[in-house]
C-alpha cells in the first residue's frame, strides 16, 4: 500500500507547463539577458506571423521599459495591426502550452503553440505578474482585455481580468505586454541587431522600438508594398514521414483502402503510383489502413521514406522573400553601394521542401570588417546566435574564395542567407544554427557563388573605371598645354601643319572630344565635364 502511494508519486507526470518550465534554456530562456532578448523575439515573430499570413502590410510598435530598477523587470510590449485573436481563445492562447493555431504543415515562425507561453511563463515564475493581452478580431468592433495566469501545474489558464469596449474606428490587431526579469545592458546589442535583420528581411513593415535607456525611438518605415505570396497548407510527403505521423493520419482517414489512404493523405502520390507501391513492397493495396499492426506501420513507414517513385515534394507550403524585397531589404537598413540578390528553385531533403535565397550587399555605408558579415534568416527569423556552428558559415568562411570575386578583406560585404522550409533542421535544440545537410548545403554554395560572380562583375567594372579615370585625368589636365602648343604651331606661317587658324579654345575642344569618344568606346561612365571642374578646384 505504503508502496503504491510513492509509486504514484514518483511517476506523477509533469503537465506540459511544467515541463516547458523545467526545460526553459532549451527555448532560449536560460538566463536574464537572454530571456529578455528571447521574449521580444517570441512576440515579434507571432506579431508578423499575424500580419503575413493574411497578407496584411505589418506595421509593429516595439517597447521595452524598465517597470522595477530594484529588481530588474522590464515591460515588454508588442502591438500589431495582424488578424486578431477571438476572445474566447485568448486564455487558451497564452495560457496554456501547446496550443496554438500553426499545427499545419506550411511555413510559419512560430509552430509548435509555445513561443510566447515560454515568455510568459518566465515572467510570471520571475517577477509574478500576469500577461496583459488586448486584442481586435479582423472584423469586429470590440477591442477585449485579458490578463491572465499561467496554472502551471494544470497547464491551464488563469483569467484575472477582463473587459471589452466599443471602438469607434474600424481597425484589428493585437498588442501583449509581457514582465519579465531581464538585463538590458546585456541584451541590448543582440535586441538591436534582431530588429535590425528584422528589417532586412521584412522590408515591407513598418517597425518602431522604444528601448527602455532612451526616449529615442528607432523607427524603419516600410519601403514596399510588395509581399511574398502566403503559404499554402500541403499534405505532407512520404519521404518526411514518421512511424507517429503516420499513425495519426491513419487515426483520421476516413479512406477504406490502404491506397486510397495513401493517396488522399500524401502529396506526390496517385491512385495508380500508390497502388503499384504496394505491390512492390508486398502490402495487399486494398486492405484497410485501420487493420495495420504495430510492425506494418513500422514497416510501411521505411518504404515510404525511401520508395523512388513518388513526384518530388512541393513548395506551395513555403513563402521565400523573392530577390526584389532582399534588395528592397538591405538596401534600406544598410545603404549600401552594391546590391545584388539570388531565390533559388525549390529542392527538397528528407522529403522536407526548402529554398535557398541569398543578398550581397557591398560598401556604401557598410564597414569594412575582417571576416564577412554574415546575416542568417530562417523563415524570416534572423539568427543571431550560435553563428560559427551555422552551414552558411562554414560556406561562407571557407568554401568561397572571395579574393576571386573582387573582395579582398577588411571589406565592405554583406552576405545575406534565407532558408524557408516547412521543417528548418537546427542543430540542436537552441534552434539558431543550421545543420550541415548536404542538399542545403549545396544550394547555399550555388546561390552564394551565383550572387557573388553579380559582385565580381561589379567590382572589376568599377576598378577598371577608377584606373581610367586615372588616366583621364593625366589627359585633361595636360590638354590646356597641349592645346597651346599646338596653336602656336598653327599660326599662319605653320598652316600645313596642322590644317591652319585654331584657336587655343577649339583645340581644346577637338582634344576634349576624342578624349570623350575613346571612353564612350570602352564603356566607361566618366564624365569629363566634371573631371575638369574637380581638377580646376585643386
Ligand atoms: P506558436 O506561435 O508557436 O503557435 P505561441 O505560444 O507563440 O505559439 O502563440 C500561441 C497562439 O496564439 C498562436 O498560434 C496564435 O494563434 C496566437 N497568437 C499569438 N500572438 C498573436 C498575435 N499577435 N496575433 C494573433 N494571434 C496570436
Ligand atoms: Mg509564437
Amino acid at each position: 500500500m505504503a508502496m503504491g502511494k510513492s509509486m504514484r508519486e514518483t511517476f506523477r507526470s509533469l503537465s506540459a507547463a511544467e515541463f516547458f518550465y523545467r526545460n526553459r534554456e532549451i527555448a532560449g530562456f536560460s538566463n536574464p539577458s537572454r530571456a529578455l532578448y528571447q521574449t521580444v523575439r517570441e512576440l515579434v515573430e507571432n506579431a508578423l506571423d499575424a500580419c503575413d499570413s493574411h497578407e496584411i502590410l505589418p506595421s509593429l510598435y516595439i517597447g521595452i521599459k524598465l517597470v522595477n530598477p530594484q529588481k530588474s523587470f522590464y515591460k515588454v510590449t508588442v502591438s500589431d495591426n495582424g488578424i486578431g485573436i477571438p476572445p474566447h481563445y485568448v486564455p487558451y492562447a497564452f495560457g496554456k502550452v501547446l496550443f496554438g493555431s500553426k499545427y499545419k504543415l506550411r511555413q510559419t515562425r512560430g509552430m509548435f503553440g509555445l513561443g510566447a507561453k515560454m515568455a510568459i511563463l518566465y515572467g510570471q515564475l520571475t517577477t509574478g505578474k500576469p500577461v496583459e493581452v488586448e486584442t481586435t478580431p479582423l472584423g469586429s468592433r470590440y477591442r477585449y482585455y485579458f490578463k491572465i495566469m499561467v496554472d502551471i501545474k494544470r497547464n491551464e489558464p488563469i483569467i484575472l481580468e477582463r473587459k471589452m469596449r466599443r471602438l469607434k474606428k474600424k481597425s484589428h490587431g493585437t498588442a501583449i505586454s509581457v514582465v519579465v526579469e531581464g538585463d538590458w545592458s546585456r541584451a541590448k546589442n543582440k535586441i538591436y541587431e534582431y530588429i535590425k535583420r528584422t528589417a532586412i528581411a521584412i522590408p515591407y513593415a513598418s517597425i518602431t522600438f522604444v528601448p527602455p535607456d532612451s526616449s529615442e525611438a528607432t523607427v524603419y518605415k516600410r519601403v514596399t508594398n510588395k509581399m511574398p505570396p502566403p503559404p499554402k497548407e500541403v499534405k505532407p510527403h512520404p519521404h518526411g514521414i514518421d512511424i507517429e505521423m503516420l499513425k495519426m493520419l491513419i487515426s483520421v482517414t476516413e479512406a477504406s483502402t490502404l491506397k486510397e489512404f495513401l493517396a488522399e493523405s500524401f502529396q506526390g502520390v496517385g491512385p495508380i503510383t500508390a497502388e503499384k507501391f504496394l505491390r512492390d513492397i508486398g502490402f495487399d493495396p486494398n486492405m484497410s489502413p485501420h487493420s495495420l499492426t504495430a510492425k506494418g506501420i513500422k514497416a510501411l513507414t521505411s518504404e515510404l521514406k525511401k520508395y523512388n517513385g513518388f513526384k518530388p515534394p512541393r513548395a506551395d507550403a513555403l513563402s521565400p522573400l523573392g530577390e526584389d524585397l532582399i534588395i528592397a531589404g538591405l538596401k534600406r537598413v544598410l545603404n549600401p553601394e552594391f546590391v545584388t540578390a539570388v531565390t533559388r528553385k525549390p529542392s527538397a531533403y528528407l522529403g522536407h521542401p526548402f529554398i535557398v535565397e541569398v543578398g550581397i550587399a557591398y560598401g556604401g555605408k557598410i564597414p569594412s570588417t575582417e571576416e564577412p558579415q554574415l546575416y542568417r534568416f530562417a523563415n524570416k527569423i534572423p539568427l543571431l546566435y550560435d553563428e560559427k556552428a551555422d552551414v552558411s558559415w562554414k560556406i561562407v568562411s571557407n568554401a568561397i574564395d572571395w579574393k576571386a570575386y573582387g573582395a579582398e578583406f577588411p571589406a565592405p560585404l554583406v552576405i545575406f542567407v534565407h532558408i524557408c522550409s516547412t521543417k528548418v533542421p537546427y542543430k540542436g535544440v537552441g534552434k539558431e544554427s543550421i545543420a550541415d545537410v548536404p542538399e542545403i548545403e549545396k544550394e547555399i554554395k550555388n546561390a552564394i557563388r551565383e550572387a557573388a560572380r553579380k559582385l565580381r562583375t561589379y567590382i572589376f567594372r568599377k576598378r577598371k573605371e577608377e584606373e581610367l579615370k586615372k588616366k583621364t585625368i593625366v589627359y585633361v589636365k595636360y590638354i590646356p598645354e597641349i592645346a597651346s602648343s599646338l596653336a602656336v604651331l598653327s599660326k599662319p606661317s605653320n598652316t600645313e601643319i596642322n590644317g591652319g587658324g585654331l584657336t587655343v579654345k577649339e583645340l581644346e575642344k577637338m582634344l576634349l572630344n576624342l578624349v570623350r569618344e575613346k571612353l564612350q568606346k570602352l564603356g566607361a561612365s566618366i564624365n569629363v565635364e566634371s573631371l575638369r571642374r574637380s581638377i580646376k578646384i585643386r
